[in-house]
């Protein structure tokens, strides 16, 4: 194989953003002549190595091992890095996910191979792709490719290729081993982040609706809350809000924050600071709501309301209410 997909297992199904791997790998490897195989690895990797052969790719792989059960960044990281070695492909694809974060960049070390991380877009030159990736907060696209024959690990932002784009087929799926013990592991594993947080997992949510300084004052939040319940969307916001202690941290998007790319993004009193709109570009629908007509953010929105949102957001969530 030439792309070689690695799952990642979001309870037992295929994460949102593996899913946007593979249809990358698809789209890159059809304007490439590349073939690809996808690896399902971890306790649940029979399920995900299933739910991946009703999809046009070559080969599944499939790694179960006592050592996986649990995601720890030792064992995944010596687990790919001997797949990787094995199978040698050209390039290995991952969604940019908090666990592709923690552990790829050791697959890198181990294997001395490149990571071209967190990247957004994609070109192709003389049949080979060249991945671009923000830099220097998103003032400018750096443009990324291997001088090397492979295999180069790649990682992909949310909402980078679609998930409803993935093409079905039917592939066989190969069972994998790797060589592991005791000595492998050095840490143990807790909760993931999500739960240990108690937190929302911003980057992979469809839809959000996100509150900037223009909710005015922290009795206000109910507003937006009652909106987001209504819409089954997750609460965002931008940093004057967290700062100012109205909502925790991890609700934060921009580039001290999450990077998100969900289908619908609802930014309510939000003005279109840089720092913010980074965090948030990458969304497919942009929905703006902001009482000064120009308010950056209206730039980059799909759709626009001016006016304010105190008067607005109650009739809307009354709408969807029914
Ligand atoms: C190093 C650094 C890192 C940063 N990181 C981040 C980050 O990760 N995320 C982030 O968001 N910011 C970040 N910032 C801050 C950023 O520069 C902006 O200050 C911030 O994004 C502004 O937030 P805001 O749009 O909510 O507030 P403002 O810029 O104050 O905008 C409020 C908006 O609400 C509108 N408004 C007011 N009342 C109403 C109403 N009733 N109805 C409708 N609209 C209304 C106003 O017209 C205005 O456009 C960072 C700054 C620095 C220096």
């Amino acid at each position: 194989m030439d792309i070689l997909v690695v799952l990642e297992d979001k309870s037992g199904n295929i994460h949102r953003m593996s899913q946007e791997a593979i249809a990358g790998a698809q789209q890159i490897g059809g304007e490439c002549g590349l073939s690809i195989g996808v690896l399902a690895l971890g306790e649940n990797a029979p399920a995900l190595a299933k739910q991946a052969s009703q999809y046009a790719v070559e080969e599944i792989l499939s790694l179960e091992n006592e050592y996986l059960n649990n995601y720890t960044a030792d064992g995944f990281t010596a687990a790919v890095a001997q797949v990787v070695s094995s199978e040698n492909p050209k390039y290995v694809f991952f969604g940019h996910t908090y666990q592709s974060r923690d552990y790829v960049p050791r697959v890198s070390t181990k294997l001395k191979r490149p990571f071209l991380n967190d990247v957004v877009s994609y070109t192709t030159k003389e049949g080979k792709p060249v991945f671009s990736k923000q830099a220097f907060n998103a003032k400018l696209m750096a443009e990324l490719q291997s001088n090397g024959d492979g295999p180069v690990l790649v990682s992909f932002q949310s909402a980078t290729f679609s998930s409803d784009n993935i093409q079905n087929g039917t592939a066989n799926v190969r069972s994998v081993t790797v060589e592991m013990d005791t000595g492998t592991i050095k840490t143990v594993p807790e909760e993931p982040f999500q739960e240990a947080a108690g937190g929302v997992d911003l980057s992979s949510a469809d839809l959000i609706v996100s509150i900037g300084r223009g909710i005015s004052k922290e009795e206000n939040i109910p507003i937006a809350q009652e909106l987001a319940k209504a819409m089954g969307a997750e609460l965002a916001s931008s940093r004057p809000v967290v700062d100012s202690g109205w909502l925790p941290p991890h609700h934060q998007v921009g580039s001290s924050g999450q990077i998100v790319a969900p289908k619908l993004y609802l930014a309510l009193g939000i003005s279109g600071a840089i720092q913010h709109v980074v965090g948030m570009k990458g969304s497919k629908n942009i929905v703006v709501i902001n009482k000064d007509p120009d308010a950056p953010l209206f730039e980059i929105a799909d759709y626009g309301v001016v006016g304010d949102l105190l008067e607005i957001v109650p009739k809307l969530t009354e709408a969807i209410q029914g």
